[in-house]
């Protein structure tokens, strides 16, 4: 830790470590320098000019991102002739510009809207003719890349060059033909992709996926965990409830990182970002006895038909590591001490298994597997449920959450059959879905609160986003439902 210094901010005495930029002493004190191309994890190349700053002493304005604090600094932020730089590197920056503001994605959250609200407001002096470049340029799976609304900061491609080393873009032409381009040959589909849309300051690199969706303005934003693997990246949902008919009707129109130091830094992947779909499809809504009569029931009902027949039966539990802690804990309480169950399977199977990497993503595709280990409880193996399914050992099969397809393939349907009672609890059908004596609709992440323990032990926290869809609950409230029948068979249950 460099040594504390005294400098004067806007004539108010304060203080930072020696050598600490001045863009980021000036945050610390509640003071926020425009700028485009400086990035806390990328650096501070000082090609933007927008983080101009008054220093006493020196010949003329100074870049913020490039100037460390050090012993009786004096820095003004806000004179007129900070004013003035600022507002000439912004009418630069907009020689050029397109106005598809009407259209822009980023309308609502752009560094240039926001900035000419701010320090603009000119009539612009240029009376030129705008320079074209490329709108609309595929430039992977996930972005969408016009360069007319480029301001050549250079995040992305320092992204691509430091952070993923995958170097997909880069900045090609010279003067006013200067743009970012994919490099020829190559694609932006790095398994972090997304990324360079958050740190495009502007509309220059957008979401395929969240194009012409829904206005910014209408999102509501609520902070979460992203469930897609055991690392458990810090997240904000982004949920489109005020304007149902666009997106499609799909409650969730976006996912962003959180920035998290000790977890995710600045970042997530492409499988977490994008992999939402789940959560505005295939729901399970109804609580349903299948067979051997179809019958919507109330959760009373559903409750102390199922608890009756667990009682008297051997139960083999399929679980899985998207419970949260609070539903581990109600998991324990109904299947180890009310029910005594010794068959338990929730490892990672090929259905919850992918790739790793050394940045973020990790190869169990499920957030919450600790939960499951620090309550002491232990899977049995996938092979070893089959056999006894096979051999008709099992006489109920309680499946929360899982695609039994996706683990036993062409086998599954055949194994489920095995067994005289079968539960499938979760907020999704999944391909058997039909082939089950009950469907219990559980909630999904974003519409209930809880814990997920990640892989190295750290126990985080996600809030609730949306209203659950139909008669889903969550996970340890049916636990608990269940519990309860099970242990008063004939009493009123308040369900
Ligand atoms: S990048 Fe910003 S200023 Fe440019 S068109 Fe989009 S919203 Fe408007
Ligand atoms: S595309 Fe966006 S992030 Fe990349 S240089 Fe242009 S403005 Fe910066």
């Amino acid at each position: 830790m460099n040594k504390i210094v005294k400098y004067k901010l806007n004539g108010k005495d304060v203080e930072a470590p020696e050598g600490r930029l001045v863009i980021e002493a000036a945050k610390d004190q509640g003071i926020e320098i425009p700028h485009y191309c400086y990035h806390p994890a990328l650096g501070n190349p000082g090609n933007c000019r927008m983080c101009i700053v008054e220093v006493a002493g020196a010949p003329k304005p100074q870049v913020s991102c490039r100037t460390g604090v050090r012993e009786g600094l004096e820095v003004k932020t806000d004179s007129d002739a900070v004013k003035r730089a600022q507002a000439s590197a912004l009418e630069l920056h907009l020689v050029n510009h397109p106005l598809d503001c009407p259209v822009c994605d980023q309308s609502g959250e752009c560094g240039l809207q926001d900035y000419y609200m701010k320090i603009g407001q000119y009539s612009s002096s240029v009376r030129e003719d705008k320079e074209h470049k490329g709108k609309r340029i595929e430039a992977g799976p996930h972005v969408m890349l016009d360069q007319e609304r480029c301001v050549l900061c250079t995040r992305c491609t320092r992204f691509v060059d430091n952070v993923t080393k995958t170097h997909e873009l880069g900045i090609f032409g010279m003067g006013h033909n200067e743009r970012v381009e994919v490099t020829p040959g190559m694609t932006l589909d790095n398994a972090y992709s997304g990324n360079v849309v958050d740190i495009c300051p502007v509309g220059a690199l957008t979401d395929r996926d969240f194009r012409y969706k829904v206005r910014v303005w209408y999102l509501d934003k609520t902070d979460s965990i992203c469930p897609g693997c055991s690392r458990g990246c810090n997240i904000s949902v982004h949920a489109n409830t005020q304007r149902p008919w666009h997106n499609d009707g799909k409650r969730v129109a976006r996912l962003k990182p959180r920035v998290n130091m000790d977890i995710n830094g600045h970042w997530i992947c492409d499988d977490g970002r994008y992999g939402f779909s789940s959560l505005d499809s295939d729901r399970l809504g109804k609580v349903l006895r299948l067979s051997p009569e179809r019958a919507e029931l109330s959760w009373f009902d559903a409750a102390h038909e199922v608890a009756a027949k667990l009682k008297d039966s051997s139960i083999a539990v399929v679980a899985s590591g998207m419970l949260s802690n609070e539903d581990w804990a109600a998991y324990k309480a109904l299947f180890v001490d009310a029910l005594k169950v010794q068959g338990h399977y929730f490892t990672a199977e090929p259905d919850q298994l992918g790739e790793e990497d050394a940045l973020l993503r990790r190869k169990e595709k499920v957030p919450n597997l600790k939960g499951a280990e620090a309550l002491g409880l232990k899977s049995g193996s996938f092979d070893e449920l089959k056999k006894n399914l096979e051999a008709g050992k099992v006489k109920t099969l309680y499946v929360i959450e899982r695609d039994l397809t996706k683990i036993w393939g062409d086998k599954a349907a055949g194994l489920l059959a095995k067994a005289d009672m079968t539960i499938l609890q979760g907020p999704n059908k999944y391909a058997l879905g039909d082939s089950f004596t009950y469907r219990l609709p559980a909630t999904a992440y974003v519409e209930e609160e809880g814990h997920f323990t990640n892989f190295e032990g750290k126990v985080q926290a996600y809030k609730k986003a949306l209203a659950p869809i139909g008669h889903a609950r969550p996970d340890w409230d049916i636990f608990a439902l269940l519990k309860k029948a099970v242990i008063q068979p004939a009493a009123k249950v308040a369900a």
